[in-house]
């Protein structure tokens, strides 16, 4: 860290983190705990697409003397040669009573719901027996998706971890490819900062998306979306990646975090604080979170506002998210 002289020096910062709310194995208490015991004063819990867990955290966060910066990790997507390829954008500081956030994060959870039983039935299809009910059973309460389907295939022994399932079966590009719903990158960064966060790029060139989320792009959604920064630290980027990228946000005036993308024993080797974020930039994207919450969406009339009615414009995600839908029934047909 740079600025080490600063009143905050020392202090650890982990901002990506998931609970078993989503497809962490540690429920938001727990994990808070664990953060403490890693020697981390700061957590944010970034389940995906949910802010289910946040009170949890918060009350145990309190209890223990850990401050937990609610957060979440929002699903979209690029179209990359004309097919959907996978985007996380990590939200901070964002409103829970946000009413058009909650109806998206609902929608894209649906689709994740949607998307179990293809699965189950291309898996079945390779000679896989599994059900529907094994795969929502392990989700519990919780947004289901791939790594619970992981979950079904180590409880029948078809997998000894979930990395073997993804590697075999369940990766983005693998035998199994089954898109579901989501909003473009803009529409959830839009979406993020309309409820009041900060939105940053999760592992931006993680597992092969360079090829989509290439400079020029990053430097469109910094300059025209609003993208407060991106996560260079991440154990999915290489050294090399990780410099490129904190050249590149430097370059475009964007904030570099990094984080541990904790998945509690749901992913081998990820351990709370593998990464950490430097005081003075969560210092700035508390700041920002908040700061722009009126001039974006609301008052514009875009989000449904006196402006104009839902549907009609731009920056309505329905919309859009129906393309995904549409890849979705034909790359089944094609994959069937
Ligand atoms: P989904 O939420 O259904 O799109 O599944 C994506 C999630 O699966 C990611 O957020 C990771 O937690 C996990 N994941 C993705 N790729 C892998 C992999 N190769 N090995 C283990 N877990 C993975
Ligand atoms: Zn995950
Ligand atoms: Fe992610
Ligand atoms: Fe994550």
């Amino acid at each position: 860290m740079s600025a080490a002289r600063s009143s905050l020096w020392g202090v650890r910062i982990d901002l990506h983190t998931h609970s078993a709310v989503s497809d962490g194995t540690d429920a938001p208490a727990e994990l808070v705990a664990a953060a403490g015991r890693a020697g981390l004063e700061v957590v944010a819990l970034t389940d995906h697409d949910t802010w289910d867990g946040w009170d949890e955290a918060q009350r145990a966060g309190e209890r223990l003397g850990v401050e937990v910066w609610p957060g979440l990790e929002l699903s979209a997507h690029e179209l990359f040669a004309g097919e959907q390829r996978a985007v996380h954008v990590l939200g901070y500081g964002v409103d829970p009573s946000d009413r058009e956030l909650g109806g998206l994060l609902e929608r894209v959870r649906q689709g994740r719901r949607q998307r179990i039983p293809k699965m189950v039935a291309g898996l079945n299809r390779l000679g896989l027996e599994l059900t529907v009910e094994e795969v929502m059973a392990l989700a519990g309460t919780g947004v289901v998706g791939r790594p619970h389907l992981a979950d079904a295939m180590i409880a029948r022994g078809y997998v000894a971890h979930r990395e073997e399932a993804f590697d075999r079966w369940l990766r983005d590009d693998g035998p199994l490819v089954v898109h579901r719903l989501t909003p473009s990158t803009e529409q959830a960064v839009a979406a993020i900062r309309a409820a009041g966060g900060a939105a940053v790029l999760a592992h931006p060139w993680g597992r092969g998306a360079a090829r989509w989320l290439t400079p020029n792009r990053i430097e469109q959604l910094a300059r025209d979306h609003g993208l407060a920064g991106l996560e260079a630290d991440h154990l999915n980027h290489d050294v090399a990646q990780r410099a490129a990228l904190r050249r590149l946000a430097e370059r475009l005036g964007l904030l570099v975090t990094g984080s541990s993308d904790y998945h509690g024993t749901g992913k081998r080797n990820f351990p709370l604080g593998a990464h950490t974020t430097a005081p003075e930039v969560y210092a700035e994207l508390r700041c920002r979170a908040g700061s722009h919450r009126r001039t974006v969406g609301r008052a514009a009339g875009v989000y449904g506002g006196p402006g104009r009615p839902r549907g009609t414009g731009p920056d309505d995600d329905t919309r859009l998210m129906t393309q995904g839908e549409t890849d979705e029934s034909d790359r089944d047909r094609r994959r069937g």
